[in-house]
C-alpha cells in the first residue's frame, strides 16, 4: 500500500483575507494564492491571516477599516467553518489540525489599527489578534517603517509592553533598522519577523542583516521567509523555490535551526514562476528534502518552530484571562 506523508505547516503570514476583502472573493477563489481549494492532501495548513493596514488610514479612520475587514473575516470563517477552523489558542492548533485541514488565526499589518489608543490592544486581542505588525512601510503611532526611517514613540513602547503582557506576538518585519534596535533595549519577550529573509542574499531594506537574524535567535524569537520575489534575489531576477531554500539555509548557518520558519506573503506579494501559491508547496518540502535537511528540521522549519513561538508568549500582565 502506498503511503503518504503528511506534513503540519504553519505559515506567520499573509494577505489573503485583505485580497479577498478587496476583491469580494471568498476564500476558495482560484485566484488567491492560498486558495483553500487548492492545498495539496497531504498538507494541513494553519495560517496567520492578516488584516494588513493601508497606511493611508491613521486615528479614527484605521480603527473603522480594521474593524470592518475584522467583520468580514469572521463572516468568511463562520461560512467556511466545515473546513476551516478559526483559532484563538495556540495550544489548540495541532489538536484543530487533526479535526479539520485548515486553521486560521488572526494578526494585524500595521499598529495603525491602534488608532493611537492604548486601550485598543487588549480590543483586538479580545477580537482574536494574536500577533501584530507594529508598522508598515510608513511611519504610525507607534515607530517608524522601512520606508520613513525613524524609532518608537512613547505610545509604541506602551503599546509593545502590552502586547507582551497579553502574549500578543510583536513582529518586527516592516519596522525601520532603528525601530528594531530600539525594540532590543526594551523589549521582554522575545519578539518575531513574521515576513522577512536574510539581507546579506538580498540587500532589500525589508530583509534583516546576519546582527539582527543573531539578535533573534540568541532571543528565541523566529523569523518567517517571505517569497516575494524581490526579497529573495536582486530586483527578483531568477528567483525561484531554489532561492528560498537558500534563505533557510542560510539562516540555519547561523544557528537558526529552531528560530526559522515559513511567512509566505501569500497574495501580497509577486512569487516565483515555480511557487505560484499553496499548490506548489510540496515542491518547497521537495526541495528542502533534496538541499539534505533532515526530516525532523524540515519539521521544524514547517511547523515547530513557529509553533513552539507562539505557545512560549506567555501573559504576564494584570486582570487576563
Ligand atoms: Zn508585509
Amino acid at each position: 500500500m502506498a503511503t503518504t506523508t503528511e506534513y503540519r505547516l504553519l505559515d506567520l503570514h499573509c494577505d489573503t483575507v485583505t485580497r479577498c476583502l478587496g476583491e469580494g472573493w471568498d476564500l476558495d477563489h482560484p485566484n488567491l494564492h492560498l486558495s483553500l481549494s487548492r492545498r495539496p492532501q497531504t498538507i494541513r495548513l494553519c495560517q496567520a491571516a492578516a488584516i494588513f493596514m493601508p497606511d493611508r488610514f491613521r486615528g479614527r479612520e484605521a480603527q473603522t477599516y480594521f474593524t470592518r475587514a475584522c467583520q468580514l473575516y469572521r463572516e468568511e470563517c463562520a461560512r467556511k467553518r466545515e473546513s476551516l477552523a478559526s483559532l484563538q489558542d495556540a495550544a489548540s492548533i495541532p489538536g484543530q489540525l487533526e479535526t479539520t485541514p485548515a486553521a486560521f488565526f488572526l494578526t494585524v499589518e500595521g499598529g495603525s489599527a491602534l488608532g493611537g489608543d492604548l486601550a485598543w490592544v487588549d480590543k483586538l486581542w479580545n477580537l482574536g489578534v494574536r500577533m501584530m505588525t507594529l508598522t508598515w512601510n510608513g511611519a504610525n503611532e507607534l515607530a517608524g517603517g522601512v520606508g520613513s526611517g525613524g524609532g518608537f514613540t512613547p505610545f509604541g513602547r506602551q503599546a509593545v509592553a502590552r502586547m507582551e503582557e497579553l502574549g500578543m506576538a510583536v513582529d518586527v518585519s516592516h519596522l525601520s533598522d532603528e525601530g528594531f534596535w530600539q525594540l532590543c533595549d526594551f523589549a521582554t519577550a522575545p519578539f518575531c519577523a513574521s515576513h522577512s529573509n536574510a539581507r546579506a542574499l538580498c540587500g532589500h531594506r525589508r530583509n534583516l542583516t546576519d546582527e539582527m537574524i543573531r539578535e533573534i535567535i540568541r532571543r528565541k524569537g523566529v523569523v518567517g521567509i517571505n517569497y516575494c520575489r524581490s526579497f529573495l534575489t536582486p530586483e527578483g531576477r531568477e528567483a525561484n523555490i531554489d532561492a528560498v531554500v537558500r534563505h533557510i539555509h542560510h539562516f540555519l548557518d547561523l544557528g537558526g535551526q529552531n528560530a526559522v520558519a515559513l511567512g509566505s506573503d501569500f497574495d501580497g506579494a509577486d512569487l516565483p514562476d515555480d511557487l505560484q501559491g499553496i499548490q506548489d508547496l510540496e515542491h518547497l518540502i521537495e526541495a528542502l528534502e533534496k538541499s539534505g535537511l533532515s526530516d525532523e528540521i524540515i519539521r521544524n522549519i514547517l511547523f515547530e518552530n513557529a509553533w513552539n513561538y507562539l505557545i512560549g508568549l506567555k501573559k504576564t500582565g494584570e486582570g487576563i484571562s
